[in-house]
């Protein structure tokens, strides 16, 4: 039996040099320019389609859901019965930093308000959402470029003033 802990698998408990489940894991993510790690393995559901990944290597060994089981492998344990809200509204990514354990009714909450603050952007596109270095929401990116191109404005009028 592979124990798991935090952050990663000790190395004693490699089997037969068998790869490494994250490692297996990744061979199924594919990294886009939106900066969400697209699914392409098994994925299953009725009504919401999400990613499974089967963590051991026996055909009798549990699946789980993918997105959740990376985010447990390279952040945190989540806490019971917490979901993980995907900030990028795509439920194959399974980029941790698009990931926010939230209660089920935050969840249904936050599915509602699909538009910033401003409510004219759409935030259900990966795009109109800005992130930052750690690659945490910071929220609406085109909102925030309108406020950084009016700030440049009114400097660069305040300069040709002076
Ligand atoms: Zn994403
Ligand atoms: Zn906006």
């Amino acid at each position: 039996m592979i124990k798991y802990c935090l952050g990663y698998a000790v190395k004693g408990d490699l089997v037969g040099g068998a790869a490494l489940p994250l490692d297996r894991f990744m061979r199924y993510v594919e990294k886009r320019d939106d900066g969400c790690w697209w699914w392409t393995g098994w994925t299953a559901g009725t009504t919401g389609v999400y990613g499974y990944f089967r963590p051991g290597t026996k055909a009798r060994d549990p699946h789980y859901v993918a997105h959740r089981w990376l985010y447990e492998q390279l952040v945190a344990q989540i806490p019971d019965g917490l979901e993980l809200d995907h900030l990028c509204r795509n439920h194959l990514c399974v980029n941790p930093g698009h990931l926010d354990p939230v209660t089920p009714l935050e969840n249904r909450r936050r599915t509602r308000l699909p538009v910033c603050r401003s409510g004219i952007h759409d935030l259900t596109i990966a795009a109109n959402i800005r992130w930052d270095e750690k690659g945490r929401r910071r929220g609406c990116k085109r909102c925030w470029l309108d406020r950084l191109n009016e700030r440049n404005r009114i400097k660069r009028e305040a300069e040709r003033g002076a």
